[in-house]
């Protein structure tokens, strides 16, 4: 579904992914690990667009999202949802809002199935009585669940979850990952996580993609890195965060 050909990104004289090589199956869920600065963000911020390669393909669903006209960008970007560290709520909207803007603005569905959509979302995120809540009125961690239900509003193919409880209060962090758990094994959504939970990654991944330097160093599934890993610097890092 998604694939990254010799995908190489700089800023200014920094190679943050350097000839980088993967891809991703449909309905896998592959976790990014590796040391702080390794590029495991730009890979997500690269597929929502937020940033552009300076040499590479990427493919998704075996279309270009990079080089490729706008329009077929702008097309392959509904399938993709993507959840921040910080949540990136819209600060002046409910929560119902917040999840039914995109699906009445991009997909243009109406109103009303907007909100049915966005109501069995809140459901879904534990959150039915909050819909008319601002942002500021919620917990960081109900923040994010809004910020999960809204991407799935979109009804994307990709989730992509870029350190998703980071900022959270640490009581607030397994409810969360609990969430993510249930979406993992209940729908069909292909999931690239970047995350520092190694339980969680244990638990929902397919495969471990380890990065440094903007390389994957070592690649497998989560049983095998996490008990074997191969590279002394994979080693090194889990050693250090588990
Ligand atoms: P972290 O776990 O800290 O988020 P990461 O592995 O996700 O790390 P990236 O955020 O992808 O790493 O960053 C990789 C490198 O790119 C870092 O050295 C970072 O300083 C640099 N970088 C990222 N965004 C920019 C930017 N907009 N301008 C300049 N440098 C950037």
């Amino acid at each position: 579904l998604i694939r990254f050909d010799t995908v190489t990104k700089r800023f200014g004289s920094n190679t943050v992914l350097d000839r980088l090589d993967f891809s991703v199956e449909s309905g896998k869920h592959v976790t990014l690990i590796g040391p702080s600065g390794s590029g495991k963000t730009t890979i997500l911020r690269l597929l929502m667009t937020l940033t552009q390669p300076d040499e590479g393909t990427i493919t998704v669903g075996g279309e270009k999202l990079f080089p490729a006209p706008e329009k077929q960008v702008r097309e392959l970007r509904k399938n993709i949802g993507m959840v921040f560290q910080q949540f990136n709520l819209f600060p002046n909207m409910s929560a119902l809002r917040n999840i039914t803007e995109a699906p009445v603005t991009v997909l243009g569905l109406s109103k009303e199935e907007a909100e049915q959509r966005a109501r069995e979302l809140l459901e879904l995120v534990g959150l039915a009585d909050k819909w008319d809540a601002r942002p500021t009125q919620l917990s960081g961690g109900q923040q994010q669940r809004v910020a999960i239900a809204r991407a799935l509003a979109m009804r994307p193919q990709v989730l992509l979850l870029d350190e998703v409880t980071s900022a959270l209060d640490p009581e607030l962090v397994a409810g969360v990952l609990d969430l993510l758990r249930d979406i993992a094994r209940t729908t069909d959504i292909t999931m690239l996580c970047v995350t520092h939970e190694m339980n969680f990654a244990r638990d929902i991944s397919d495969q471990v993609l380890m990065f440094d330097s903007g390389r994957i160093i070592e690649a497998g599934p989560p049983e095998r890195i996490f008990s074997e890993p191969e590279q002394e610097r994979t080693r090194e890092f889990l050693s250090a965060v588990l």
